[in-house]
């Protein structure tokens, strides 16, 4: 067995493992670079049978639906078989309409927790782990007499850490582990330590000590987060408002854990963005699904008090503007550096000029960028351990 780490290897997510049995070839993860910007045209790797048909490829896996970890799959020949997890393919179908670029790929078939999936002479087996995104897997990659563990992005923080320790016993007995870095430690500080549970205290805390109606910004793709801003809204006394973007990806879930409409406690309110989206699209129907517990901007003024609310940061406005957000509060609850962006700069003048405090919630490792060099390796796995190790900077 041969492993190639076209990228990934010198910096965070933009993942794309090949492993090679003979000739036989398969691709882990096809990430878009964190570093490329939107409108940045970013190439496939150089893999061949990606772009064109190779009788010698056999596939692409893709642990879960994080761009940085799918986002070039678009590009791949119409011929390449593609796996995905079921539910992280609904995700994607759900919140396509609402962020065009989360497509999902077409794909030949899904992943299953501990299902192997025969791929020519290679044998992959999806283990269920714990990280931000829905649906996520880490990937046993077995081939030629050699065992592979690839992790995926994994984290023992979160609302299913016990999937962490069924991993590590998982993980034995390979001839080489491929992890996830983003935030490996000697030592963590308290603030590295922070759990779900720890954000739900938090959030309970914050709704004990707000007035007002507490609005939590996050990914409506945070499944995980859903659960716990749900949970400390219940915990509170308090009914949890959540966008139509969340509420549509929690029913595409399909899992009765997951906090949807028709859950007591939870209702629905349709940004402006949104209602645009669905007039100019005309499926009004998305909006009729919600009709009994919608809420509208002037519920979220007068119940203020009695409400959290969950969605996108580009709601801040307009719930300023409804009255919502007198004597509340603005949690923030991704990744700090976001803030330091254009559109977190806005929204930092925007809640200082309304006077509305900003707080910040968030575990760390869920969703990290940074900028790097790219870089390739490449390493052999024989006789039982990785015998060589070569790394190329100059690679792109
Ligand atoms: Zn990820």
């Amino acid at each position: 067995m041969q492993v190639r780490i076209h990228r990934g290897a010198h910096e965070i997510g933009g993942n794309c493992i090949e492993v090679a049995a003979g000739q036989d070839r398969i691709v882990l993860d096809l990430g878009r670079p964190l570093s490329a910007g939107w409108d940045d045209v970013v190439p496939l790797p150089d893999v061949s049978g990606l772009a064109a048909p190779d009788p010698t490829f056999h596939g692409v896996v893709l642990s879960h639906p994080h761009l940085d970890h799918y986002g070039l799959a678009e590009l791949l020949h119409s011929d390449v078989s593609v796996f995905l997890g079921a539910e992280a393919e609904r995700v994607l179908k759900a919140a396509a309409f609402f962020s065009p670029i989360s497509k999902s790929p077409r794909l030949a078939g899904t992943l299953q927790d501990k299902v192997p999936l025969k791929l020519g002479p290679f044998t992959v087996t999806p283990y269920l782990t714990d990280h931000s995104a829905f649906d996520a897997y880490s990937l046993l990659v077995e081939a030629a007499g050699r065992r592979l563990f690839y992790t995926g992005d994994i984290r023992g923080h979160g609302r299913k850490s016990r999937l962490f320790d069924r991993l590590v016993a998982a993980a034995r007995d390979v001839d080489v582990l491929l992890m996830e870095g983003t935030n490996v430690r000697a030592e963590a500080t308290p603030a590295q330590r922070t759990t779900e549970t720890d954000v739900e205290n938090d959030l309970v805390n914050t709704l004990a000590s707000t007035p007002g109606l507490v609005a939590v910004f996050s990914s409506a793709q945070n499944l995980d987060r859903l659960v716990t801003v749900f949970r400390a809204a219940r915990r509170s006394g308090r009914t949890l408002v959540v966008d139509l973007y969340t509420a549509t990806v929690a029913t595409a879930t399909d899992r009765p854990s997951i906090p949807q409409p028709g859950f007591e406690g939870l209702a629905v309110y349709v940004p402006q963005r949104q209602r645009r989206l669905v007039a100019d699209s005309k499926e009004f129907e998305r909006v009729a699904a919600v009709a009994d517990v919608r809420m509208f901007p002037e519920d979220l003024a007068t119940e203020r008090g009695k409400l959290a609310f969950l969605g996108t940061s580009s709601t801040a406005a307009e719930l300023v503007d409804a009255g919502g957000l007198r004597d509340g509060a603005v949690v923030w609850s991704l990744w700090e550096g976001y803030l330091k962006q254009p559109a977190g700069t806005r929204l930092r003048d925007l809640l200082a000029e309304a006077e509305v405090p900003l707080l910040h919630h968030h575990t760390l490792g869920t969703r990290t960028r940074r900028r790097s060099r790219s870089a390739r390796c490449c390493l052999s796995v024989s006789a039982g351990r990785a015998d060589s190790l070569r790394s190329d900077r100059s690679v792109r």
